[in-house]
């Protein structure tokens, strides 16, 4: 403990709070940047001098203040599952691991008052145990925090309904400023994009109020087709079936399916799939409505076994590029939105020149209220070359990139970030929090 400012850390805090030997600073220092070759070549050897884990909003403001006084930069961790090395400190400091502050506050009719720590599997299971549930939530959910959703991630299982974090799924937050005396601030409304999906370097969340929807009886469906082209169009019109609740609307290519080691014996060779949560009394529709399409129901979880057996959403969003990269380590992936009019059109297009380079698995949402083709291609890696000019390619036929193979929230990220830069010359005016990661 040899640095002047972890003397100060531990004076403060007590010796129990502050971390600098090499095994704990190293793992709290990275996140699932590996998902990206590109990442992990450039981050492997990022890590922060210390690492301390606060139990409440005071201790987070002396940490904070004492990090000013000597001038040491400041990342914030949650569960650490981002996947752009959005909380990997890049110039070292600290990092200050909030997955302690992990109350739940309050659960109200329709809101969650919530420590930025907690676990949104832990407040998933105890809002349901109340007759209500989280609108919007990662893959994730298990390990993943709140507080780490907010600022760093998108959206997820229920944004098919509930659209992503930027759509009203944040009410308000508690924010610490970066300063001599950090300030407390309350934040709501549009002041709230400042923070959203900000990598923390606009502030510390250290408290959150998220809304929750009415509790649903939710099935988990597959609906197997014998060609994408039909299983991504069936996604698109139950997402609009407005008579259908649905928590995931989730169409897959084959061969991807072939890599849920898990559900081997459930799913259907040669099968294009889509992965759906819906009301349990809406099976026969979605039966109905797979067959006009020329699908057919496969495996199905009943309500009564939700969350009692692995998921079908733990094979969604990202986590269908993690089984991937369970199968072989050469995948990696994109996130693509497709222009809606002529999606087939570009899917088409993109299948006819990279083949099975670009295994497609689309994730249908609402987004500002539009029903949106949005994709996480998983992508056979060779060079960054290749990469990026896939990536050009994609560009060129109108399909957006929202690049993951940087940690610069101005390339991946979709929040205002014009807005954040002046948010952060006024929260954070030496410029000590997660450095490097907003231009
Ligand atoms: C397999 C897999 C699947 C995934 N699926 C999804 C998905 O469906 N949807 C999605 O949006 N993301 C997804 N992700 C990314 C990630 O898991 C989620 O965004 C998750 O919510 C991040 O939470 P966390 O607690 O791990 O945050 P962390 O990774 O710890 O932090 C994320 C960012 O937020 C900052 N931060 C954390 N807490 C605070 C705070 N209190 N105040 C200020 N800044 C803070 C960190 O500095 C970092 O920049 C996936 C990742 C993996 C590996």
């Amino acid at each position: 403990m040899s640095l002047a400012w972890t003397i100060d850390l531990v004076k403060e805090l007590g010796e129990t709070k502050v971390f600098t030997d090499e095994a704990t600073v190293e793992k709290l220092s990275k996140d699932f940047y590996w998902y990206s070759p590109v990442l992990d070549k450039r981050l492997r050897d990022k890590k922060a001098d210390a690492v301390i884990s606060p139990a409440n909003e005071r201790e987070v403001e002396e940490a904070l203040a004492i990090a000013y006084l000597h001038r040491i930069p400041v990342t914030v961790r949650g569960a650490g599952t981002g996947n752009y090395g959005q909380a990997i400190p890049l110039e070292g400091g600290l990092v200050l691991d909030l997955s302690g502050m992990d109350r739940i506050i309050e659960i109200g009719d329709g809101y969650a008052r919530v420590e930025c720590g907690v676990k949104l599997g832990v407040l998933e299971r105890k809002a349901r145990e109340l007759g209500q549930e989280l609108r919007i939530y990662p893959s994730t959910y298990a390990k993943a925090t709140v507080g780490g959703f907010v600022c760093g991630g998108s959206g997820g299982v229920g944004s098919i309904t509930w659209g992503n974090l930027w759509d009203g799924n944040v009410l308000e937050a508690v924010v610490y400023t970066m300063e001599e005396r950090p300030r407390r601030l309350v934040v709501s409304g549009e002041q709230l994009y400042d923070y959203i999906h900000n990598y923390g370097t606009t502030g510390i969340v250290t408290e959150v109020v998220i809304p929750l929807a009415p509790r649903t009886d939710w099935a988990q469906a597959v609906v197997q087709f014998g060609d994408f082209e039909s299983a991504v169009r069936f996604g698109e019109a139950l997402s609009e079936r407005d008579g259908i609740a649905k928590r995931l609307v989730s169409p897959i290519e084959w061969p991807l399916p072939s890599f849920f080691k898990p559900l081997e014996k459930v799913l259907a060779r040669d099968k294009s799939v889509v992965f759906t949560e819906v009301a349990g009394e809406a099976l026969d529709e979605l039966k109905e409505l797979a067959a006009s399409f020329g699908g057919e129901l496969g495996h199905v979880i009943e309500p009564a076994m939700y969350r009692k057996t692995i998921g079908l959403s733990d094979f969604t969003w990202n986590h269908t590029t993690l089984w991937a990269l369970k199968a072989d380590p050469a995948y990696t992936y994109l996130q693509a939105g497709f222009d809606r009019p002529r999606y087939l059109e570009q899917l088409r297009a993109l299948k006819a020149e990279f083949g099975d380079e670009l295994l497609m698995h689309f994730e249908w949402i609402r987004g500002g209220g539009k029903l949106l083709a949005n994709a996480l291609p998983v992508v056979r890696f060779t060079t960054e070359e290749r990469l990026y000019y896939i990536i050009e390619t994609c560009r060129s036929i109108g399909v957006e990139i929202y690049d993951p193979h940087t940690w610069m929230l101005d390339n991946g990220g979709r929040g205002a970030v014009q807005g954040m830069q002046v948010r952060k010359k006024a929260n954070d005016p030496l410029g000590l929090l997660n450095p490097g990661k907003i231009g």
